[in-house]
């Protein structure tokens, strides 16, 4: 993502105050949902409406999700920027419109089983949630994993299962999933999660180099067979093999 002038850099975030133990005792804290942070909100899913999406299910989802809740009490303001922010551990939440976009290229379905590889801030996995499905998201690295831990919002979401392990494995004893969602640019479709969707299922993935992806969603007919479709250039933070305890 672009830092413009002026604004704290990942880097800056990172060595800062912002330090795992105070962030996670921070967010284990509620926070309040204001009119005004409603009225804003409600202008980002117009925004979005404008910019293509189409799936009220999926603008429903973005307007009922407090995106503040996921940022540094802060940085409240930049929360409903369509823009990615920096979260913790130098990585990023998504862009709302790419949550929004990749939400409504799946085509959800109420008590669909969904994997999601990255779980981050859990913000698209609780955008998910809303939609009415279970949710399995896998996140790599051991401090984002431990950050959402105490997550007050999070807790009102049993329907989402998270894993600490490496998103190329999937999650072999879980499977076959209905849906899964790549949050992360992957330099190919690993072929276990290829595995792991059911027939009928759809995966959406951006795939691509470490700065540009091609987002594609892929589906699986009955037979087994597999179809890819271009659905457009995005910027990922990269797919990493293997687990992480710190930030790497
Ligand atoms: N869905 C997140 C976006 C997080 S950014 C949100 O809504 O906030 C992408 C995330 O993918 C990062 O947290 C990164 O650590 C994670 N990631 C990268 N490679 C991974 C892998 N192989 N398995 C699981 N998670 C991975």
């Amino acid at each position: 993502m672009k830092i413009e002038p002026g604004e704290l850099s990942p880097e800056f975030l990172e060595k800062s105050a912002f330090h795992p133990y105070i962030c996670s005792m921070l967010n284990s804290v509620p926070r309040e949902d204001t009119y005004l942070q409603k009225g804003i909100r409600k202008q980002l899913v117009q925004s979005l409406r404008v910019k293509g999406i189409r799936d009220e299910r999926v603008l429903a989802a973005i307007e009922a999700v407090p995106r503040h809740f996921f940022l540094d009490p802060a940085f409240e303001r930049q929360a409903y920027e369509d823009r990615a922010f920096p979260i913790f551990a130098g990585q990023t939440i998504s862009q709302p419109f790419t949550v929004a976009y990749q939400t409504q290229l799946l085509e959800i379905k109420k008590f669909d089983k969904v994997l999601e590889i990255g779980t981050g801030s859990a913000y698209q996995a609780i955008v998910l949630a809303e939609l009415g499905v279970s949710v399995f998201s896998i996140e790599r690295q051991k401090t984002l994993y431990d950050h959402i831990s105490n997550f007050f919002f999070l807790k009102k979401f049993p329907t989402i299962k998270r894993f600490y392990g490496d998103g190329f494995e999937g999650l072999p004893s879980y499977a076959p999933f209905d849906k899964i969602l790549i949050t992360c640019g992957a330099p190919f479709i690993p072929p276990k999660l290829i595995e792991q969707l059911k027939p009928g299922g759809i995966m959406v993935i951006p795939v691509g180099g470490d700065r540009v992806q091609k987002m594609l969603r892929v589906t699986k007919d009955a037979t087994g067979k597999v179809y890819e479709e271009y659905m457009g250039d995005f910027e990922f933070v990269p797919m990493l093999t293997g687990k992480s305890v710190n930030q790497f």
